[in-house]
């Protein structure tokens, strides 16, 4: 055995295990299993041509090397994204902490209070700093926060609005290039008007139902927009704005002057830039929007013994319940920075942030000052931390000034006329880099700086009446934990009450939690990849984007699709971005009519939410009894849509788990009608290697990067959901402005960022460069060997729900759970719960199937682990029969009452018919590996009937009163 080879750290199971397992299963060999799974006709003839693996030191090397071609600028580009400070109590034990990385989005409430509680905090940070009441906990970016109020103004029109059929949208001219971008592409194909101009001079005539504007502004201006919103509610149109986060710490907050929605994001809430994202995007509201706000919510609630416990609330609202009625298609969010946002907040305080907000205005004031002692113009007198310099109308000024900028290693930001610089002051400017900022601005006018050290850190520069007058996050977290050691046990507190990874395999189908492996995460820490703008110039940025120029060539060999955009940020945003892009090929061949698209009724509820994202008209296709497309239903329904059909969405193998035989077929006919295949990429972990999308015939697919990929969950984000398309397509992938453009450009964008989550990506460039093809082909294969070893270990108990023609499953099982409730009353949802008592996450619920579990075990779970799972779901299959039988109480059982939290089980004051251990200690390994789950079963439904949605006065005592 080669020890250096990465696929043995990777893979849980060796030889020796897989020819047990093998046997187990009925088959001699691994090929012949593969065999009956995969259908021969989509095998590729060959193995994919990717580089030879590289050992964890050599890939360490290797991106030492990328690293070491990427310059580190000093910036002041602003534009959205600013230097930070990561407090290294977050980064040590938050994002470098498995346990925060790896763990699932918090459906089960009683294994997520820790990071359920992290994002209460996100919550709360948004509605004090926005002075809004309810806010979600996270979106993807600040430029699509700006298409999902666009959609929330627009859900929310008055009856009267509605009735006019007003469908007009007003962006302001000072709105970032970028959001503007987005809200164009995303408001095109729902017929909504977008109308750009100067917010000073809007009449509030015609039929518009919205406002969007941006505060400060994208030059830096801060303006009083009080009239402006008081005449837009007088002419019955809603106002969303965009506010920088940490300007709200300062200046009076937009809840304060009616702004009805506000989003933004916190990245410099302690996230670095990384090149463009991953951080979080935040979105805030009245209350009244509660059911159109997108996202998740978390809510306070109280377990079945009254213990206050949190849990996601509203969740009827969430896409995948909704479908083709969603009005938008976010998933994975980015709940990891979301929370580490948070814990900036809780680590610095009202206090601090007031410190570090006046600093950064204060520095920025004091060089206005300088500027204009050096004859410079500033376009704004009022501003935050970002001044807009007017340059000398001299010939080359431009040149010059960025020419002795970049000899400083410095970053500005470059207007295209020539005629602006923006400098923008962020939390790292340090007095001295105010003393090379005024050198540079002196030299390109012949000057000397004169700098003095004397820089004020607590000077208002700015008319009073912009002040932030109101308290804010007075409530005792934010006030308790200033001291690193408070601050890591605190978190440390929270991260013990979480299932991880770190705990057990989390076997959740159709989200691939596999091994995040440290060598893959370890570069997220190198300054060198994470304190890079996205507009930086590309000559400083050589390292990046030859790894990420490497990523779409190894990403498009793995898919057979040519072209990669890496520009969506979560598996649904890649659905809309390639639906996007279907769109506008469709409409560059005249084929703009054609609106339809085809979706199996077992479709992902993210497919139908983002056809409708763009614009396009859902028609379902039935499943057969054996959960595959219903070939007569879908011959009968590509028929009668022939002509207005654009596209079909497939998952394959599909959400049941199974390879359908027909694909190819399905794709022919498809193509006949004169329509297109997007394939979503969800379950690519049964394919790498073996078959991929271009060779069965799709024209487009995405990738959840965070799944097949090994980017970490995060708690329900980070995520990356790159497109690989044929060439006919790559024309209208998605584009970007780069921030410079002033004037909206042509094309489809879809995020803030142009490389979208650049800096996670790496995850996924390591995994792919350290398997190489026979380490992916053999991960692959071994997902697929877990999932039937499982399936023939539970098929006699449980039973499974759908297999392929030969018996056999993909990478996934579906087990029966639906005929216990009629006999004992137990559910799926009650073995879900049970499950924890044990120390294991459940597996999905009730997706694709009502009634269900959905396991996908991965190829990182050993045979050991596996058994282990195996003998707890034969332990409860037990206890399961205990109840049928009568032989235990049909309400009072371990089933029902789990999970049983420490509290519960050390009471003084036992009154189950049951004994304690049978709760706690139901099989001997839990002696040694015990997760003591801190909450009981927490209500369902009070949540939604009294949504706390962050810390409010009513909540939690407050400090400043
Ligand atoms: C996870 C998943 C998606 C959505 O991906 P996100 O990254 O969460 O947006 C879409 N389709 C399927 C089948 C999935 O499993």
């Amino acid at each position: 055995m080669n020890t250096n080879d990465f696929s043995i750290r990777h893979i849980g199971v060796d030889q020796l295990d897989a020819d047990e397992m093998l046997r187990t299963i009925g088959v001699k060999t691994l090929d012949e299993l593969i065999e009956q799974t995969l259908p021969s006709n989509i095998r590729l003839p060959k193995p994919l041509d990717l580089p030879e693996p590289m050992t964890e030191r050599e890939f360490a090397e290797h991106i030492a090397d990328l690293a070491s071609k990427n310059e580190v600028f000093t910036s002041y580009i602003g534009q959205g994204w600013y230097d930070t400070v990561l407090p290294p109590v977050i980064q040590r034990n938050v994002l470098e902490n498995p346990v925060w990385y790896t763990s699932y989005t918090p459906y089960q409430a009683e294994v997520s209070q820790g990071r359920l509680e992290a994002l209460f905090n996100f919550q709360s940070v948004i509605t004090d700093l926005t002075a809004l009441p309810l806010s979600n906990c996270s979106l993807l970016d600040e430029a699509t926060g700006g298409a999902e109020t666009a959609f929330l103004l627009f859900n929310e029109r008055s009856k009267a609005k509605t009735k006019a059929g007003a469908r007009k949208l007003f962006v302001d001219k000072e709105v970032f290039p970028s959001t503007r971008d987005v809200i164009l592409t995303r408001c095109a194909p729902q017929g909504i008007e977008v109308v750009l101009g100067k917010w000073q001079e809007f009449d509030f005539s015609g039929e518009f139902f919205g406002a969007i504007i941006q505060y400060p502004g994208a030059l830096g201006g801060v303006h009083d927009y009080t009239a402006f919103v008081e005449k837009a509610h007088e002419a019955d149109i809603k106002v969303g704005v965009a506010a920088d986060l940490m300007s709200l710490v300062l200046l009076t907050p937009p809840g304060e002057w009616g702004a009805d929605v506000v989003f933004g994001s916190a990245q410099r809430f302690g996230v670095p830039m990384y090149y463009g994202g991953p951080s979080a995007g935040y979105i805030a509201c009245r209350m009244e929007y509660k059911r159109t706000l997108p996202g998740r919510i978390i809510g306070l609630s109280k377990d079945r013994l009254g213990k206050e416990a949190y849990r996601l609330a509203l969740q009827s609202r969430e896409q995948h319940i909704k479908r083709e009625r969603a009005t938008s298609n976010i998933c994975t969010a980015q709940a990891l920075l979301a929370s580490m946002s948070g814990f900036y907040a809780v680590y610095h305080g009202p206090e601090g942030l007031k410190n570090i907000a006046r600093r950064i205005h204060s520095y920025a004031g004091f060089l206005a000052g300088k500027l204009k002692g050096l004859g410079y113009k500033l376009l704004h007198e009022d501003f935050f931390d970002t001044l807009c310099i007017i340059l000398p109308e001299e010939e080359g000024f431009m040149a010059k000034l960025r020419e002795i900028a970049e000899e400083c290693r410095v970053n500005l930001f470059y207007s295209p006329c020539g005629c602006v610089a923006l400098v923008s002051i962020d939390e790292t400017t340090l007095p001295e880099d105010l003393g090379v900022l005024c050198h540079i601005f002196a030299s390109a006018v012949g000057k000397d700086s004169n700098f003095n050290d004397e820089v004020g850190e607590h000077t208002i520069h700015i008319d009073r009446k912009y002040v932030r007058t109101s308290p804010f996050l007075g409530y005792e977290v934010f006030n308790k934990y200033h001291t690193e050691t408070e601050m890591m046990r605190y978190i440390k507190r929270l991260e013990r009450k979480d299932i991880s990874l770190t705990h057990s395999m989390i076997s959740l189908g159709s989200c691939t939690m596999k091994l995040n492996a440290a060598s893959e995460v370890i570069p997220l820490s190198n300054p060198a990849f994470c304190n890079i703008h996205p507009y930086a110039p590309a000559d400083q940025v050589q390292g990046s984007i030859e790894l990420l120029e490497n990523l779409k060539e190894l990403l498009a060999t793995i898919t057979g699709l040519p072209a990669v955009s890496l520009q969506p940020n979560s598996g649904a945003a890649g659905e809309y971005a390639g639906l996007r892009t279907i769109r506008s090929y469709h409409e560059a061949h005249g084929n703009g009519h054609r609106n339809k698209v085809l979706l199996p009724a077992s479709a992902h509820g993210t497919n139908p939410a983002s056809a409708s994202q763009c614009g396009y008209q859902c028609v379902i296709v039935a499943c057969d009894e054996h959960g595959n497309v219903d070939w007569e239903d879908f011959m009968k329904k590509t028929e009668e849509h022939r002509d207005d059909l654009a596209a079909m969405m497939i998952t394959y193998p599909s959400t049941h788990g199974i390879f359908e035989t027909n694909i190819i077929d399905l794709c022919k006919r498809i193509h006949d009608c004169g329509a297109l295949v997007y394939m979503d990429g969800a379950n690519m972990n049964a394919q790498v290697g073996l078959t991929n999308p271009g060779f069965i015939g799709a024209d487009v697919c995405h990738l959840n990067l965070h799944k097949t990929f090994a980017i970490p969950h995060g708690g329900g984000g980070p995520g990356s959901g790159p497109i690989c398309m044929t060439l006919a397509l790559a024309p209208y992938a998605p584009t970007h402005g780069y921030g410079v453009d002033f004037e909206p450009i042509e094309g489809n964008i879809v995020a803030a960022s142009p490389q979208g989550s650049a800096g996670i990506d790496v995850v996924s460039y390591a995994y792919i460069r350290l398997l190489g093809t026979k380490g992916l082909e053999r991960a692959t294969r071994t997902a697929i060997l877990n999932a039937n070893y499982m399936a023939v270990r539970l098929k006699d108990t449980y039973g499974i729900v759908y297999t392929g023609a030969t018996g056999r499953v993909g990478h996934e099982l579906i087990l029966d759970c639906r005929r216990l409730k009629e006999t004992c009353g137990v559910d799926e949802s009650d073995i879900a719960k049970r499950l924890m008592d044990f120390g294991y996450h459940a597996p999905t619920l009730s997706f694709p199937v009502h009634g269900t579990l959905m396991i996908e075990p991965t190829e990182s779970e050993s045979k050991a682990e596996l058994d282990r799972f195996l003998d707890v779901m034969q332990c409860i299959w037990d206890e399961i029969q205990e109840v049928k039988e009568g032989r235990v109480d049909a309400e009072d059982n371990v089933l029902k009452n789990a999970p049983h939290p420490e509290y519960e089980v050390v009471s003084d004051t036992w009154t189950h018919s049951y004994p304690r251990e049978k709760a706690a200690y139901p099989l001997p390994f839990l002696r040694e590996n015990k997760f003591w789950i801190n909450v009981a079963r927490v209500d369902n439904g009070f949540g939604d009937r009294n949504l706390v949605p962050a810390f409010c006065a009513c909540l939690a005592p407050t400090i400043e009163g």
